[in-house]
Formats: structure tokens, C-alpha cells, sequence
């Protein structure tokens, strides 16, 4: 099949997003645009059935047209409209991810074009574990992982030896744990072609490892290279020895041997660590467990100006080179879970530059789950990159220097977790994983393929067509796959296109920053207030304490209790609720001495009231997703409404 691969948008469509097509974009908070999708699924429902009938038309019905007036039948149909009526009445009570008076966690409304291409694929149930079950969606998928690669500015070119490559997961959680996997497989495999004695003198234009230590410590970019070189050389042997040395190296890899086994024949060498910022999705600690490294080799790095501290990066570096202990991955995060803040992407990039000369080589990877779509803020159209000015202009703040730093450097990463569901406002059942350069995906392989040559884009993707080959899951939904790979046909990942959702989101976090502080200035006389730390992207907190009062458990316990009513309530019907917000907490550990103190001043709370039992400061927590916070047709802020009610809950509760 030929699917388009330009990304750019025809000569005649716009050459951005206006604000009338925004509109366009979501069911709408009021359902506003019911008919445009009524049409839709209707439109595509029909012509699904026709090309139902159209397969043989010379095939009868199987099912009588009479069948529908028999009494099983009948029955059949009466029992299924119950329990439906049943199913929709019970979804009544889900949580209103539509409206702009939801604000908690990391979901919003559903993009249109993804919801349709969902809906329409549904019924012809592609299954994206390979190409026979869904000729059509694999490579959707596939070329998804290029709109993705080019948005984070990783090479996008198929015809590329190092193209990127991406796929679907289920979501953050098993993209991130495909990092875990594939910087495995890259860091141990010069371990294994070393024991399996491939002469040096047969990849003469490689850096054959001289001890186990080097071999661990390449780095991926020379890990590649030796692997490309091997699999090249092994390609042109006759078929015998080929088969003969791959079964050789296969059976030192640490993927036949197992940890146990590989780490006893390399008894020089340590498990390898992970280095995470404490904020890191709980997500990293199921990775370390479900690879059998076990969550113990999972070290938390601490945070300054909540951002990961890169000279304790550094220094733990050095202590790693040091001791001898290997590191497996750094760890950065684009958009953490609970405050939305931004990593210095760059600072891991260059803290790798100068250990891996030195014999320390890892994996650096980005868990941009949360933050990967606001990239498309700073790219062109043609995947260039925007500078600080071009992307601030319109903002207060946003970016930051460091932000703008760290969003650039996401090229120089070796692979990033991004998922459509959150920010890129798919439905669920849609994570990603990419990674920057293909060919380290042979590693992963459950069937040796060797045979590629890397000779275009034809092979690439006869190659990725295989794709249950590659991934952690089977089975999948091909259904998915369109969905993200329409929207970013139609939304193209650059500011002008998508970039214009995550513009409104910035925006609606500065306003909400600014009221913020108003409110914390209006209510000084029964609440202290303030924003922690200014938001990096459109995750905002609000932490609080009453006045008067100086320990942290009492600051906890009125924050408690404001969140109770933002909470989601089962047990309540929904509309007697306002508004909906989140919850996390700072520990003291994780944000560091410095911004405790500080925080701790602005509220007027006694720092020393940290102990046991009070040990973390609970504030809350607001996610700015939805485009219509700001309602232009009818003047209304949910953002001034928000800080209304909570000045009225709080004056009630203080
Ligand atoms: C949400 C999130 C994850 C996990 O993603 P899921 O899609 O929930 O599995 C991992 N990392 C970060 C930073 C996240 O925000």
C-alpha cells in the first residue's frame, strides 16, 4: 500500500490552524458539534456495510431478512438493548474529562478526527501484531512512529540507514519499559559477540571491544555500528556459517542466558543501574521488576528547582565509573506526573559527552508520556527546530530557557516514551515508543533479520510490517493506529498544526498562574497561598495553609479537605460537583532543602513541623488540557470560576 509520507499539507490547505478550525476539533463541552460527528459515524458505518456486500456479491444473506420478526430474535434483541441501556445510564456517573470545570488529571476531550478513525476502523478489527492481520493499519503504525520521530527531531527518512523507528504500545508504562528492553539488549550484546569469539580481525574497521568492561560501556551509537557491522558481515558467509555464528552469538546473549546466567559467566561485571529523577513515573519501578533487574538497581536522582539535579547526575556518574558500576539508562522527564516539569534533557545529554569517552557508556531516555506533544510548540513544518523567541511569542513565560534547552535536545536522546492518549487527546490504548535509530530494533527481534540490508524505504517497512516481531504485546488494535495516525495527518505535528492545542493549554496555565497569585493576594487574611513553582508547561499546583496556623499536618488536613470536594465521587451524583482538581504532595527529600524552605516561608508554616507523620506538604494539583478554559463565544474563564468557588470553599473551611 502507499500511504502518503509528506507531512507538510497540500499546497492548497491553510498554512495553519485558524481559530475556526479549532472549533472543529472536539465533540465540544456542550456536544456542540453532535451532528458533525453523527454524520461521520453514520457516513462510515454505511460504507463499512458496503463493502461488506460487496466482497462476493453473489453471496446470499446468510442471516434471513424474516430472521428479525422470530421470537429468539426478538428476545435476543430486548436482552441486548437492557443491559446497553444499563451500560449507558451506569457511564452517566464517569468522570466529565469534557468540560472545561474538569481540571484534575491527565486527561480532556477526545481530538474528532482520532474518535472517527477509531469508530470507523472498529468493525474491520485490524489486528496491528502483523501485516496479515492488518494490511492496512501496521503500516499506519509505523508511519505514525515517523510523524512521531520527526516531531522530537529524531531522523524521519525511511530511505535513512538510521531512521528512526516508532510503534504503539498500550501505553507510557509499556513504552517506557520497551526502552528498558532495547537498552539491554544494545549494552549486553558486545558482551555476547565478544564470548561467542568473532575474530577481531573480521570486523576490522569496528572497535572490538577489548574486555568485558568495554564491550558493556560502548554506548549505544557504537553498539549500533557493531551491530550493523556484524550483521553485514554475517549476511555475505555462506549460508552454513551464518547460520553456524548466529546461533553462536545468539546463545551469549543475555536474552537466551538470562541475568542470572549472563552475570555469572561475566563475573567482572556488575547488574546495571537505572538513574531516574525521584519524580519519575511509578512506571520505572514496574520496568525494573518485570526486566528482572529488580527495582533495588532503580536509583533516584533528587531535584533542584524541581527540575533533575544534573551536577548530582554528574557526581553519581563519577561514582559509577569509580566503583565499576554500570549504568544502564538516565532517565529524563519531559512533563512529570505530578508537577509537569521539565528536565534538563540537554545537561543528560552532555553529562553522557563527557563520561562515555571515559568508559561509561548508557542509554539516555525520555519519558515525555506526559509532555512529548508540547514539542510540536517548537518545531516548523519542515521539522525544524523554533528558537526560544519564535516559540515565546504570545507567552508570559513559557519557555523557559531550560525548557527551550531540553526541548531541543531530544535529538541527541536515544529513545523517548510519548503517549497519544494523554496530551495528544486520543483515546485510551494508545502510548508510544521511539526510538532514534532503527537498526538497534534487530536486537529485539524474536526471529533473526539479519537479511536487511538497509537498502531504502521499501525494506523498512517490509520489515516493521512484521511488527509483532518488535513489540512487548501480541495482539493488538490496528484501530488505535489509525486514530493516531489520521490526527496527525489532519492536526500535522508542528506549531502551526497540533502545536495550536498545546498553545491554548500554555496559555490558559499562565492565566491560571496570574489568578493564582491574585487569589493567594485577595485571601491573604484566611489562607496563605501560593504556586509552589512556576508551572514549565500546563500542570499547575496551588499549595495552601490557613492563617494562623503553622504545622504541616494542619496545612494537610485543610487541603484534604478542599480536595475531597474536587474529587471524583462515586457515590454522588456529578452534577452536585463544581469542579474537579488533583492532589500530590512535595516531600522534602524530593524537592530539596532550598525550595522546602522557601515554599514553607510563603505559607508561613514552620518547617520544622515535618516529621512521621506529617512528612510530605499536600497541595493541589491542576491539569489545563481543556482548549475551551477560556470560553471567547460567551465571555466566560472556568479559570476565574475556579479560583471563585475555591475562595468560597476556602473562606467556609478556614
Ligand atoms: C502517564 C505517565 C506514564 C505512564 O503512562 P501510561 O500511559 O499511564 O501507562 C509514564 N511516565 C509519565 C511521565 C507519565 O506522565
Amino acid at each position: 500500500m502507499n500511504l502518503p509520507l509528506a507531512v507538510v499539507p497540500a499546497a492548497n490547505e491553510p498554512s495553519g490552524l485558524g481559530h475556526d478550525a479549532l472549533d472543529a476539533c472536539f465533540l465540544g463541552p456542550y456536544g456542540e458539534n453532535d451532528s458533525l460527528l453523527e454524520k461521520l459515524v453514520v457516513e462510515f458505518l454505511r460504507d463499512h456495510v458496503y463493502w461488506r456486500r460487496n466482497f462476493h456479491p453473489e453471496d446470499p444473506p446468510a442471516i434471513p431478512t424474516r430472521a428479525a420478526q422470530q421470537p429468539g430474535y426478538q428476545a435476543f434483541e430486548a436482552h441486548m438493548r437492557r443491559e446497553l441501556h444499563a451500560l449507558s445510564a451506569a457511564l452517566k456517573k464517569s468522570v466529565p474529562f469534557h468540560s472545561p470545570r474538569y481540571i484534575g488529571h491527565m486527561a480532556s476531550d477526545l481530538l474528532l478526527p482520532g474518535l472517527a478513525a477509531q469508530l470507523l476502523t472498529l468493525p474491520y478489527n485490524p489486528n496491528n501484531v502483523s501485516e496479515d492481520a492488518a494490511p492496512v493499519t501496521v503500516e499506519m503504525e509505523v508511519r505514525a512512529g515517523l510523524q512521531l520521530a520527526r516531531m522530537l527531531g529524531y531522523p524521519d527518512d525511511p530511505a535513512r540507514v538510521d531512521c528512526a523507528f516508532g510503534h504503539l504500545t498500550s501505553g507510557g508504562t509499556l513504552a517506557n519499559y520497551q526502552a528498558l528492553r532495547l537498552a539491554l539488549a544494545l549494552k549486553a550484546f558486545p558482551v555476547a559477540l565478544r564470548a561467542a569469539g568473532v575474530p577481531r580481525s573480521e570486523l576490522p574497521d569496528l572497535p572490538m571491544p577489548g574486555d568485558d568492561w568495554q564491550a558493556f560501556n560502548l554506548g549505544p551509537t557504537a553498539s549500533i555500528a557493531l551491530l550493523d557491522a556484524w550483521q553485514k558481515w554475517l549476511a555475505a558467509l555462506p549460508p552454513a556459517q551464518r547460520r553456524e555464528w548466529h546461533a553462536r552469538v545468539q546463545a551469549e546473549r543475555i536474552e537466551t542466558l538470562g541475568l542470572a546466567e549472563f552475570f555469572q559467566r561475566h563475573a567482572s561485571l556488575q547488574p546495571p543501574r537505572v538513574l531516574a529523577p525521584v519524580t519519575a513515573h511509578y512506571s520505572w519501578s514496574k520496568g525494573l521488576k518485570l526486566l528482572g533487574l529488580g527495582r533495588a538497581q532503580l536509583e533516584l536522582l533528587p531535584e533542584r528547582g524541581m527540575r533533575l539535579d544534573a551536577d548530582t547526575l554528574r557526581a553519581t556518574l563519577e561514582r559509577c565509573l569509580r566503583e565499576r558500576q554500570p549504568v544502564l539508562m538516565v532517565v529524563g522527564v519531559l512533563g512529570t506526573t505530578e508537577y509537569g516539569t521539565v528536565d534538563p534533557v540537554d545537561r543528560i545529554v552532555a553529562a553522557r559527552t563527557a563520561v562515555q569517552p571515559r568508559g561509561l557508556g548508557f542509554s539516555v531516555h525520555v519519558d515525555a508520556a506526559w509532555g512529548g506533544y508540547l514539542a510540536t510548540l517548537f518545531r516548523n513544518g519542515d521539522g525544524s527546530l523554533r528558537s526560544r523567541a519564535e516559540v515565546g511569542a504570545g507567552f508570559e513565560r513559557f519557555p523557559q530557557p531550560e525548557v527551550h534547552a531540553a526541548f531541543a535536545a531530544l535529538g541527541d536522546t536515544d529513545s523517548v516514551t510519548v503517549d497519544p492518549h494523554k496530551l495528544g487527546y486520543l483515546p485510551y490504548g494508545a502510548g508510544a515508543f521511539v526510538c532514534r535509530d532503527h537498526r538497534a530494533m534487530a536486537l529485539l527481534a524474536e526471529e533473526a533479520d539479519y537479511v536487511f540490508d538497509g537498502a531504502g524505504a521499501d525494506d523498512y517497512m517490509a520489515r516493521y510490517r512484521r511488527l509483532g516481531q518488535f513489540i512487548p504485546e501480541g495482539s493488538k488494535s490496528g484501530a488505535a493506529a489509525a486514530a493516531v495516525y489520521v490526527t496527525h495527518r489532519v492536526l500535522p505535528l508542528d506549531h502551526a498544526h497540533f502545536g495550536q492545542l498545546p498553545r491554548q493549554t500554555v496559555l490558559a496555565t499562565e492565566a491560571f498562574h496570574r489568578r493564582a497569585q491574585r487569589f493567594a493576594a485577595e485571601l491573604g487574611d484566611c489562607v496563605h497561598a501560593c504556586v509552589p513553582f512556576a508551572p514549565d508547561s500546563n500542570l499547575v499546583c496551588l499549595a495552601l495553609n490557613p492563617a494562623g496556623n503553622r504545622d504541616v499536618a494542619g496545612a494537610n488536613a485543610f487541603v484534604r479537605r478542599l480536595h475531597e470536594e474536587l474529587r471524583c465521587d462515586p457515590q454522588r451524583p456529578l452534577q452536585l460537583k463544581e469542579f474537579f482538581g488533583s492532589m500530590t504532595t512535595l516531600r522534602p527529600e524530593a524537592v530539596g532543602a532550598e525550595d522546602m524552605r522557601r515554599i514553607a516561608a510563603q505559607l508561613q508554616l514552620d518547617p520544622a513541623t515535618f516529621d512521621e507523620s506529617a512528612d510530605r506538604l499536600v497541595i493541589l494539583r491542576h491539569t489545563l488540557m481543556n482548549p475551551y478554559l477560556i470560553d471567547r463565544e460567551n465571555g466566560i474563564s472556568y479559570i476565574d470560576r475556579y479560583f471563585d468557588y475555591l475562595a468560597a470553599r476556602v473562606r467556609a473551611l478556614a
